[in-house]
């Protein structure tokens, strides 16, 4: 595994979860008080979950040196493949090198 397919898997569970939060949101919403107050903080709500989702690919740590990635880390995940490749801005290690060691909070 290179660096790059761990932060796409990264970035594809962050959509997953925000997807699913979004369907649930939408479900629960026709059950909703048809109070204006509730339906902003609702929207809020919304709006910070999806940005902090956003937010987290920036977050991501390099599994090299363990300092957050940056643009790097989110370029990497969503960003299409670019020749030269992104590298750490701490270490400098190419994220289309290999996984050093075991990814962070990855089982198998
Ligand atoms: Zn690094």
């Amino acid at each position: 595994m290179t660096i790059r397919q761990y932060l796409r898997l990264r970035s594809d569970r962050y959509a997953t979860a925000t997807f699913v939060f979004l369907l649930l949101v939408g479900a629960s919403a026709a059950g909703a008080p048809r109070i204006l107050a509730i339906r902003i903080a609702i929207a809020v709500v919304v709006v910070a979950v999806v940005a902090a989702a956003f937010w987290s690919l920036f977050e991501i740590r390099c599994p090299n040196c363990a300092k957050r990635m940056g643009t790097a880390g989110f370029w990497g995940a969503v960003g299409p493949v670019r020749d030269p490749s992104p590298r750490c801005p701490h270490c400098g290690i190419s994220i289309d090198a290999k996984m050093p060691g075991k990814p962070p909070g990855l089982q198998s």
